[in-house]
């Protein structure tokens, strides 16, 4: 059986079948009604939990209690927009994000605003970077929050987070990172880059889909969100069907593997996308949307000038790639992130996302250069 070709690894990850393994005995659900009658399998859960706490908090290089296990990244993100602007509504209404963000943060802002918060936009240049100097000119005295995300998912640049760090926390504001796309795929370290507050999710990193984590310093902040309290509540007086145990297993051993593979993975990722852009780069009018420095290894973010996307989805489509475009519930829109990049309606229509994996080869990239020149420049 020929296998389907999946490019669109920032999207979502087949899981890794160690970590499906390492989920299996918890995801019988009679482990589950035995073990909240049985203070055996409760005790036992409670050490796998806190081992997957742990796993996830080494991959960040934060401590195991700064860790509260989330439904998604989504679920985490909705968490700190609004407990933050609850809980630090004494203080101000102002919070700074950046044009790029994934739509889950842009719709946590979209809801604030709605409860009466001011939102400033950082806008972006053509690589898709912001501006130290515009960020720094923002800041008011009710700035509570800033929320700038670590990787972009559909272009992969990499903002220079530890740069914003020392600028949000000279303005006494806090950071909030939607680490989405950099967990499992680059090395850093929470303290290090001095973030306060940040997100992961395990399908993107060949974990489980349903899992996420939030990371919560308590190291240089005062941050202690409001729903935070009852959620770690939950998990401190723990109760066994309150917890996705296999989730959090399959979470915690994804972040193992992720951290323990890392540089495995990046060169051969890395290997595969340098000759997937120095085919694609042959074919004229071709070139990468974002900056090509700062950027994730398996990312690659191509504009097909000229061409039409109704070809390229035709031709494409098969390889699992994403489209410069999004829908929604009236129309098909150009990219927000390459519209905030300069990027004309046409050139946006006209770019696809190819983002790689580790299960990914270089057959696999042949196939897909073969199929752009036999069907769109033959
Ligand atoms: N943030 C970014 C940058 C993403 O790429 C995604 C998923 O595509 C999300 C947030 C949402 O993640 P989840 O599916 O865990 O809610």
């Amino acid at each position: 059986m020929k296998l389907h070709i999946h490019l669109d690894f920032n999207s979502t990850t087949p899981v890794d079948l160690r970590v499906l393994e390492a989920m299996l005995p918890y995801s019988n659900p009679q482990f589950e009604i035995e073990g909240s009658s049985t203070h055996l399998l409760e005790s036992k859960s409670l050490e796998v939990v806190e081992k997957a706490r742990h796993q996830v908090a080494s991959l960040i290089g934060s401590r195991d209690e700064e860790i509260i296990f989330t439904s998604s990244a989504t679920e985490a993100i909705n968490l700190v927009m609004n407990s933050v602007y609850e809980r630090y509504a004494y203080r101000g209404n102002h919070i700074i994000t950046v044009k790029t963000e994934h739509k889950a943060v842009l719709e946590a802002c979209n809801n604030l605003i709605r409860k009466g918060a001011e939102i400033s936009y950082l806008n972006v240049n053509a690589e898709g970077l912001i501006d130290l100097n515009e960020l720094q000119n923002l800041f008011t005295e009710k700035t509570i929050l800033t929320a700038v995300m670590f990787a972009n998912n559909e272009t992969g640049v990499l903002q220079p987070l530890k740069k914003i760090s020392e600028i949000v926390h000279a303005n006494n504001s806090i950071l909030f990172s939607d680490a989405t796309q950099a967990a499992g795929k680059i090395d850093f370290d929470v303290a290090e880059f001095g973030i306060d507050l940040l997100c992961v999710t395990g399908h993107k990193f060949c974990g489980p889909k349903g899992i996420g984590a939030l990371y919560v310093g308590r190291k240089n902040t005062d941050v202690v969100l409001r729903e935070h309290i009852n959620i770690a509540s939950k998990e401190t007086n723990f109760r066994l069907h309150t917890l996705k145990i296999s989730e959090i297993v399959g979470l915690g051993l994804a972040c193992q593997l992720a951290q323990k593979e890392m540089w495995d993975n990046n060169s051969h990722i890395s290997a595969l996308r340098a000759n997937l852009e120095h085919q694609l780069l042959d074919f004229s009018g071709l070139r990468i949307n974002g900056s090509t420095k700062n950027r994730l290894y398996n990312t690659s973010n191509i504009c097909f000038h000229g061409k039409k996307s109704v070809e390229l989805f035709n031709v494409l489509r098969k390889f699992g790639v994403s489209f410069g475009s999004s829908s929604n519930s009236l129309a098909v829109q150009p990219s927000h992130v390459l519209k905030s990049m300069g990027m004309s309606d046409e050139d946006a229509f006209s770019s696809v996302r190819f983002s790689l994996g580790k299960f990914n080869t270089q057959e696999q990239i042949l196939e897909v250069i073969n199929s752009i020149r036999q069907n769109i420049y033959a």
